[in-house]
């Protein structure tokens, strides 16, 4: 997958790789010219002792060097920005693509996955764009060139070409070829990694609660040990390859200068010839030096375009309709007919023959015991899931052929397990709508039973939230995030089980303030607590992912003995209590 990616993303930047090549070849062609000219200094000038030949050759040799300092800069220069904007590129790409990823997806990579994918995968992939733009063009022209010009000083010598470069590749490749599945495994454990790190940041409160700390420091430092390992495993080979070319290099030098030498005494070379098939002969080794090096960021970066591709390839489940209709009715209906839906790779479905309404401006509670699909059934609306046979209604549009900000735009959810943004608590409340104004934030607070607590907070409404909402309890982070929908004012809210962190007082008064406050929107609200939900219009019984029972708090008493036995359950516990 690396060519594909890499065609893809070089592509709009094909002027900057223009200059690199170009650059680069001005400095290719200068190097190859440098030790002619010093070996002619050395024959024709300085045998014959004129000096103003040496200065005027001297002189255009400095010349070709100052040209080829600059170009050697442009060249990098250019070839890092390159390198910069195509890895940015593909960040920006991996980043839009993962968000219109649903849930499903999402839990397919795991969250670790994608972060190692979008930084360091992309990483390896820019650090082998910039390797490729200083050496790729210079190598070949070096090596190739540096044969031409060696053969044109002296073709007695050039076996030593012939024996040194094949020892150089045979040693260099060696080394090489067994370091490539040492990256490969190093890519794994660099995952593995940031998988046990995220796991045990997130869970430090049950680590610590449950004594685990040994065991998670023991199983880190397992995953850390096997890092370790491979990379000094990659490391000693690496440390090998300096020596071994250094001495492949010393010893070709040291054989050039000898055999020489004696061709020198014999009177069948000159100095100067000598010098430059030195310098030559360097090059080359040098340039297949460069290019074995660049085989060794070729399988890596191998693996991580694999691993970027395979993002950028997934499909998101839930897609966007073709012709998105952003027409609905106001009024905030909801209609589920026939709706069935299972979880991937399920084998049976966790809701079935899901058929109900929710007129507009009514109140529809849905009670289940945990499990019986209730999180799942209001996804559905929001479109965080696909129904997998059925249609979810809002308004008249069919949730999957709605377009999503429209549709979004008229659904408040507050989540099970609320999400705060790092910010403060005013950033938070503007998330759904940044031109509410302080009056509204202060209200919604009211309603949601959440003013007094960020009152009593050191800088109210600036009070700064850090991420995820860990500085606040679960029960204020509850009532932020019901202020937050209602800050948002939806045409619908979806409430799951946002007030069982809540206790029965402020639960009573928040649900009298929240019909109020909501005026006529329509309010789904999932719930564990039967008091939460007696005065609804209408309260759907779930039982195994289907409705067992339909009515109002009365009339499912008199007749439901899914409901009844909720109840006495929970009267029981009361009393008990
Ligand atoms: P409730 O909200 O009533 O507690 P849920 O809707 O959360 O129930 O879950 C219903 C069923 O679906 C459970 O049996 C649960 O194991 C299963 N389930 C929930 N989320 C997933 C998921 N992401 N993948 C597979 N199964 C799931």
């Amino acid at each position: 997958m690396l060519p594909t990616i890499l065609s893809r993303f070089l592509r709009p930047h094909w002027p900057l790789l223009v200059a690199v090549v170009a650059f680069q070849l001005v400095q290719s062609m200068a190097s190859l010219y440098l030790p002619t000219l010093n070996a002619d200094i050395i024959d024709n000038g300085v045998a014959t002792g004129d000096t103003g030949y040496i200065m005027g050759v001297g002189g255009l040799m400095l010349l070709i060097t100052l040209v080829q300092v600059a170009a050697a800069i442009a060249a990098v220069y250019f070839g890092a920005k390159a390198a910069m904007r195509v890895g940015r590129d593909i960040r920006s790409s991996v980043f839009h693509h993962v968000n219109e990823f649903s849930e499903r997806e999402v839990s397919q990579f795991g969250a670790p996955s994608l972060i190692t994918r979008t930084t360091n995968d992309v990483q390896q992939v820019q650090i082998l764009v910039l390797m490729t733009c200083t050496m790729l063009v210079s190598a070949p022209i070096l090596a190739v060139g540096g044969v031409v010009m060696a053969l044109q000083q002296d073709v007695n010598l050039s076996w030593l070409l012939a024996v040194s470069v094949p020892v150089l590749l045979v040693a260099v490749g060696g080394i090489i070829i067994r370091t490539v599945p040492l990256f490969r495994k190093m890519q794994v454990r660099i995952d593995t990694v940031n998988r046990v790190l995220r796991e045990q940041i997130s869970g430090i409160r049950v680590v610590r609660a449950f004594v685990r700390e040994d065991r998670e420091t023991q199983r880190f430092a397992v995953a850390n040990d096997e890092l370790t390992d491979t990379a000094l495993r990659v490391g000693r080979l690496m440390a090998l390859m300096f020596p071994v070319v250094m001495l492949v290099l010393n010893v070709t030098s040291v054989a050039v200068l000898w055999f020489g030498a004696s061709q020198i005494d014999a009177g069948t070379m000159e100095v100067g010839a000598l010098t430059a098939f030195l310098s030559y002969i360097m090059q080359i080794l040098m340039a297949v030096m460069m290019a074995t090096f660049m085989a060794i960021l070729i399988p890596r970066a191998a693996v991580c375009a694999d691993r970027i591709h395979e993002v950028l390839a997934t499909e998101t489940s839930v897609r966007p309709p073709a012709n998105p209709v952003s027409d609905f009715d106001t009024s905030g209906e909801i209609d589920f007919r026939d709706v069935e839906f299972s979880y991937p790779g399920a084998e049976k479905p966790v809701l079935s023959d899901i058929d109900f309404t929710v007129a507009p401006g009514s109140t529809t509670a849905i009670i289940g015991s945990t499990g019986s699909g209730k999180t799942t059934l209001v996804h559905l609306l929001p479109r965080l899931f696909d129904a997998t046979k059925g249609r979810v209604v809002v308004d008249g549009v069919a949730v999957a052929d709605a377009d999503p900000d429209a549709l979004w735009a008229r659904i408040g959810l507050v989540p099970q397990k609320p999400y705060l943004f790092t910010g403060t608590v005013e950033s938070n409340l503007r998330y759904g709508r940044p031109d509410a104004s302080e009056e509204e934030l202060w209200q919604a607070l009211e309603t949601a039973q959440a003013a007094d607590f960020v009152r009593a907070m050191p800088d109210g409404l600036d009070a700064p939230i850090s991420q995820g909402g860990t500085n606040v309890s679960g029960g204020q982070r509850q009532r932020l995030a019901i202020a937050r929908a209602l800050v948002k004012k939806p045409q619908i809210y979806i409430f799951d089980d946002s007030f069982s962190a809540l206790d029965l007082s402020t639960d009573a008064r928040l649900r009298a303030a929240l019909r109020k406050d909501v005026g006529d929107a329509t309010l789904v609200i999932v719930a564990q607590r039967v008091s939460t939900i007696v005065d609804a219009d209408q309260i759907l019984v779930l039982e195994d992912g289907r409705i067992v029972g339909r009515g109002t708090h009365e009339e499912l008493l008199e007749g439901n003995e899914t409901y009844k036995e909720i109840v006495e359950s929970q009267l029981t516990a009361e009393e008990a209590a």
